[in-house]
């Protein structure tokens, strides 16, 4: 499972953040991931804290937040998340686009002037948000 590998290289720049301002210890950090990202947040929970303990960070506590998925229209600017119920998706494609965000683009329209063309502005990828 890709949450493994992405649990091991959060924990690294964690670790590298820590060195790079001579950090005694980092003791908490936030993790914020996208809304269209692949991820199983609860075996991501599990692998950082596993890896965490492995690393000797003892005493972390780890966040995740879920950031909400932004899209904007490439035709009129227009900018909506999915949420919004005019974009009045089925549970059956709501969960093609979790596992695949590029799939967005053929469930999804533009509610304003119904343009297929649009980006996602926010919702993809993991990073890490906070680190204490
Ligand atoms: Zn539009």
């Amino acid at each position: 499972m890709h949450e493994w590998a992405l649990a091991q290289s959060i924990i690294y720049s964690a670790i590298e953040y820590q060195k790079k301002n001579n950090l005694k210890e980092i003791t908490e950090f936030t993790v914020k991931m996208g809304e269209l990202q692949q991820i199983d947040k609860e075996i991501l929970e599990f692998a950082l804290k596993e890896i965490a303990q492995f690393k000797k960070m003892t005493k972390i506590k780890i966040n995740i937040k879920t950031e909400k998925a932004i899209l904007k229209c490439r035709a009129c600017g227009h900018e909506w998340n999915l949420s919004n119920p005019v974009s009045k998706l089925g549970k059956y494609e709501l969960e093609s686009i979790h596992f695949i965000p590029d799939i967005a683009h053929v469930y999804l329209r533009c509610p304003k002037c119904k343009s297929p063309d649009f980006e996602i502005v926010k919702g993809r990828g993991v990073l890490i948000d906070s680190i204490k």
